[in-house]
Formats: structure tokens, C-alpha cells, sequence
């Protein structure tokens, strides 16, 4: 049985939807704080916080838990730097609550949900699993702060872990069923699909003189889908007796702001308004990722992850999903 922290989110319900699709039996325990009931798609689903000891133990009672997928995180860079407290309880000390009970009731594998955030402004691109470490910001440090935890928890009790440091997760399944729905929505690509269907007026590009060709950022946009294959994956690659081990994922390729304002464009055939403004704090002018090490060792082959197909499966789940 797998457990799936912040299975009502957007990469967590993503990743419910796979294992169910390849018949993994799955259970999962959300606040809803802000993910989506409806973005569940099994029946086994708990409401409660997994810094909620008692919670935790009814369902390790209930369930014989194997693998805890770990997603429920807050996960947005400026809240976190306005509201560090909230980030480290949530993050870090339920983390921790969640990682003593996986402990206390035998678990033997994690899969957690890291992120490049962790890697700060780097010199060089793309960025290896051993670029140094260097988080600009409570969220990244949080995100850091959970992998130590791991390694420790690997040495001091044998858990055995993957840990995944996404870049920039996007697009959706393209069953139309689940879309990213972030509350208030700050990334990228669903704001400039949201100028395309006419619910915003226009996308701000924040900075337009970084040192890049365009002066405007560029990202590595990876399929949620391609990152919960990874998952899966994972799990396979944990029971057959491998060490714990973090991996990038990403799509190796970079894209710049304006690009991806392109192509949504050429996706969905609707002319968007652009303003161009200020540097967003904490951007990196470049994230690109090697993933080298995921697809080696884990076998791991993104097949929806260039720029059009994510676009386009976004702006497809956009006009059918709630
Ligand atoms: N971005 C932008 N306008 C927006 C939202 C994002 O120019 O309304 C830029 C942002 O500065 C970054 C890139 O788009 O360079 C991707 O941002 P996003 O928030 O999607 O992901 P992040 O890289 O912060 O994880």
C-alpha cells in the first residue's frame, strides 16, 4: 500500500491518478489546505494533517503502509519569505512527525518531493545532483532541511528514500481530468493560459534585462506526469535493494519567458498581452537541469515534457476540468 501525502494537490493527485492507472493500491491523507477534494481520484482518502500524530496512527493502523510519497508541502518561494514559521512548521516539524511514525510503523520507503530551489543561484547550467547546495530562501531551506532528515533517518533506521528535486513541474494529464489549480495561481504557464481564455488581462514578464539571449528568465518545464512516472519508477528502484538517492528531474532543455509566451501563443492560436516589469526576488536568471543520473538509474524516460505538449495538455485540462 502506498501512502500519498498532499494527494489532493497538483503533482501529488497527478501521481495518484498514475499508480492507480498501473494498479498500485494507494491511500491518501491531505488538509485540503490547498489541494481539492474533487483532484482525488481513489476512494481511500483521509482529511487531516500529517503533523497530527494521532491521525497518523488510525492510518498506519488501517493500512499496511509500505511507501510514504511525500507531497504535501506549502510551496511558494515569496510566502515563505514573508511567512518563514509557517513554512518550517509545515514543512520541516510535521515532515518530521510524518517521518517518526513512517519509523514507529515499519515503513520502509520514502519518495519525497524536493525541488531545484534547493540548488539557489548557481554558476554553471545545466545543475548535477552535485552542484552545491545553496537555498535563497525559507522554502528551499525547508525542502533542504526534510533531505537531511532522510539521510539521517536512512543511517540511524535503515528508511530508504528517493528524493526528487523537481524543476519546473507544468502541463497536466492529458485525460482533461486534473489541471494545476494553485490558490492564488503564480506560475508561469497557467497565468499566460489563463490571458489565452480571457480570465486575466495580461501576463507581467518579470525582468526583461537579466543575462540571457532574451533578457528574460529561462526555466526547465517538466510534465507532472513524467515526474509521478519517475515516482513510480522510485519505488520499483527502492525494493529491488537500492541505496537512497536524489535525483534531478527536469527536462534538460531551457526555456525562456518569452518562449514560453510563444508558444502558448502558437498552442492555443489566441494573441496574449504581455507588460514587461520588474525582477521578481529570488529569480535565478537560469535553472536548467541534467538529468542524466534519473534516467540511468532509474530507467526513467520523459515522453511528454517538450514545451508544445506541455502547453498544449495545460490548456486542454484548462477547458475541460473544473
Ligand atoms: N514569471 C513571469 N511572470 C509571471 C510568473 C512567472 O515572468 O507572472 C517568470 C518567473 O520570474 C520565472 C518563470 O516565469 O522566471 C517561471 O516562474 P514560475 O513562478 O512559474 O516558477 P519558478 O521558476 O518560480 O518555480
Amino acid at each position: 500500500m502506498i501512502l500519498v501525502t498532499g494527494g489532493a494537490g497538483y503533482i501529488g493527485s497527478h501521481c495518484v491518478k498514475r499508480l492507480l492507472d498501473k494498479g498500485y493500491a494507494v491511500v491518501v491523507i491531505d488538509n485540503l489546505s490547498r489541494g481539492h477534494r474533487d483532484a482525488v481520484l481513489t476512494g481511500d482518502f483521509v482529511h487531516g494533517s500529517i503533523g497530527d500524530r494521532r491521525i497518523l496512527e488510525e492510518v498506519f493502523t488501517r493500512w499496511p503502509i509500505e511507501v510514504v510519497m511525500h507531497f504535501s508541502a506549502l510551496a511558494y518561494v515569496g510566502e515563505s519569505m514573508e511567512r518563514p514559521a509557517e513554512y518550517y512548521e509545515n514543512n520541516v516539524a510535521q515532515t518530521l512527525t510524518l517521518l517518526t511514525a513512517c519509523r514507529d510503523y515499519g515503513v520502509k520507503y520514502v519518495i519525497f518531493s524536493s525541488t531545484c530551489a534547493t540548488y539557489g543561484e548557481v554558476e554553471r547550467v545545466p545543475i548535477t545532483e552535485d552542484t552545491p547546495i545553496a537555498p535563497l530562501n525559507p522554502y528551499g531551506h525547508s525542502k533542504r532541511m526534510v533531505e537531511v532528515i532522510l539521510e539521517d533517518f536512512d543511517r540511524a533506521y535503515g528508511i530508504k528514500s528517493c528524493i526528487f528535486r523537481y524543476f519546473n513541474a507544468a502541463g497536466a494529464d492529458p485525460s482533461g481530468m486534473l489541471r494545476e489549480r494553485h490558490q492564488p495561481e503564480t506560475h508561469l504557464i497557467p497565468i499566460v493560459l489563463e490571458v489565452a481564455a480571457g480570465q486575466r488581462e495580461y501576463v507581467e514578464i518579470f525582468g526583461t534585462d537579466y543575462p540571457t539571449p532574451d533578457g528574460t528568465c529561462i526555466r526547465d518545464y517538466v510534465h507532472v506526469n513524467d515526474l509521478s512516472d519517475a515516482h513510480i519508477l522510485g519505488i520499483e528502484y527502492l525494493r529491488s535493494g537500492s541505496p537512497s538517492m536524489i535525483f534531478n528531474l527536469g527536462s534538460e532543455k531551457g526555456f525562456s519567458v518569452r518562449e514560453v509566451i510563444d508558444t502558448c501563443e502558437c498552442v492555443t492560436g489566441r494573441t496574449i498581452l504581455v507588460k514587461e516589469g520588474q525582477r521578481r526576488p529570488g529569480d535565478a536568471p537560469r535553472l536548467v537541469a541534467e538529468a542524466t543520473r534519473a534516467k540511468t538509474l532509474l530507467g526513467w524516460r520523459p515522453e511528454r515534457s517538450d514545451l508544445r505538449t506541455i502547453v498544449a495538455d495545460a490548456w486542454h485540462a484548462m477547458r475541460c476540468c473544473r
